[in-house]
């Protein structure tokens, strides 16, 4: 396997680390508009991503016509290393999961109603497809969508609806046809959260942060032309999925970055006199043999990608593996931190590093619940990859 640049890759390379050299290194430093950190991020992150928005960077892979930058799988691949690299914001809030949806099933009138607007985060989108009962197996989803005339009258409920309660829009499968086996009789609806009958309510998580929410319809109207796709299809509709990050490469450099903070503190607690066990040294060296095998999953979609095929084990495997290393170095800090990694604010008893430990872990809880649990990811692997019998 070659782990090296073609001549045109690092020439691109070097493009894309200029480009973000100049634009978000630099305006880190710059950007004095506003005195409060959050009001100066929230700018930044901003003004950066209309940079990129300009230059196609937001949908690298769409065509220019739709704002895209036409880029080749490797292209896309080195632009989000190199942004993952740089800690930059690489997307807009959902933009990844409905505007290829769009791009691809959309009618003309569909793409330049919401294509623009998305790209220049001017709208926000939540998904609606997980509902109480349906969440693995989301084919078995109950919310109802009864045609009325040019209208569909929607009832039911979704559920861990990430950013619902910030959305202007909604995607989200409906069942249209109760009497179809269960992945054909879906439809794939584009539904705006101010029509009479949505409401949301939040659903805060374990550390305390309000990310999800349940979201209720009650004969909420949505137009037919707001229906991406054929009536009924929504289920094939719905698996589009053209990310730029599938390869994951974003969970790899995060997973090395915290190992390298790792190191830093075990070395910082050895300089003030206090030792650091045997069993924690090993911990840190496990965690970071297990960083460089999540790379090497990363490269192995990638190629697969580059050449053509579409991986599926292997996305798998990728996916779980990087969502699990996340805990288990979140899991490592907290063992390194002991009681001191409960603390939310330095207090002079405490080393910086540790601050926060128990918090950091349980924000990568999700990881392994959100897009497809370990299991169904093993079950993928076990069954479609490996050809064993399903249980
Ligand atoms: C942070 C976060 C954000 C999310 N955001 C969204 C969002 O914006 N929109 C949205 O629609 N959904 C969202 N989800 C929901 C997510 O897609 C579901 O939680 C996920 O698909 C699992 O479904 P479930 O919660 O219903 O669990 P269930 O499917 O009920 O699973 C419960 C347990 O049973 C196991 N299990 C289920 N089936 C099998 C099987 N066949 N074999 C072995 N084990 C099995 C699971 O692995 C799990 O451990 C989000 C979830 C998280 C954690």
């Amino acid at each position: 396997m070659r782990f090296q640049d073609t001549p045109e890759l690092a020439e691109w390379r070097g493009t894309v680390r200029k480009f973000v050299d100049d634009n978000w290194r630099l305006a880190g430093v710059r950007d004095e508009d506003e005195g409060m950190e959050g009001p100066r991020d929230e700018n930044r992150a901003k003004k950066w991503l209309d940079k990129l928005g300009a230059n196609g960077w937001l949908a690298p892979a769409w065509p220019r016509k739709y704002g895209g930058a036409d880029m080749s799988v490797l292209e896309q691949f080195v632009l989000s290393q190199e942004l993952h690299e740089a800690g930059a914001p690489t997307s807009r809030q959902m933009l990844n999961l409905v505007g290829p949806t769009i791009m691809l099933h959309g009618t003309e009138e569909q793409k330049a109603e919401h294509l623009p607007p998305m790209l220049r985060g001017e709208v926000a989108w939540c998904q609606g497809f997980s509902e109480p009962g349906s969440g693995s197996d989301l084919a078995s989803l109950q919310t109802r969508a009864v045609r009325d005339g040019d209208e569909y009258v929607v009832n039911g409920q979704k559920i861990w609806t990430s950013g619902a309660h910030r959305a202007n829009w909604m995607f989200v499968l409906t069942r249209t046809d109760p009497n179809a086996p269960k992945h054909r009789g879906i439809s794939y609806l584009l539904l705006d959260m101010k029509a009479p009958g949505v409401t949301v309510r939040p659903l805060i998580n374990m550390a305390n942060g309000h990310v999800f929410n349940e979201v209720f319809f009650e004969d909420v109207r949505v137009p037919v032309r707001n229906r991406i796709g054929e009536e009924n299809r929504g289920w094939y509709v719905g698996t589009t999925t053209l990310d730029f990050e599938r390869s994951n490469i974003a969970r790899a450099i995060t997973a090395r970055k915290n190992v390298e903070r790792l190191v830093s503190y075990a070395q910082a607690r050895t300089a003030a006199g206090s030792a650091v066990r045997q069993t924690f040294r090993n911990e840190i060296a496990d965690r970071a043999i297990e960083t460089s095998i999540c790379q090497l999953l990363s490269f192995v979609v990638i190629s697969i990608q580059a050449k053509g095929g579409v991986p599926n084990m292997e996305a798998s495997m990728c996916k779980m593996y990087g969502s699990e290393l996340s805990q288990r170095i979140a899991g490592t800090k907290m063992h390194l931190a002991g009681m001191y990694g409960q603390e939310r604010k330095a207090s002079g008893l405490q080393d910086a590093h540790s601050i926060n430990a128990a918090q950091e872990y349980m924000q990568t809880v999700p990881a392994t619940i959100a897009a497809g649990t370990s299991e169904i990811q093993r079950n993928i692997i076990a069954t479609r990859g490996l050809g064993l019998p399903r249980g």
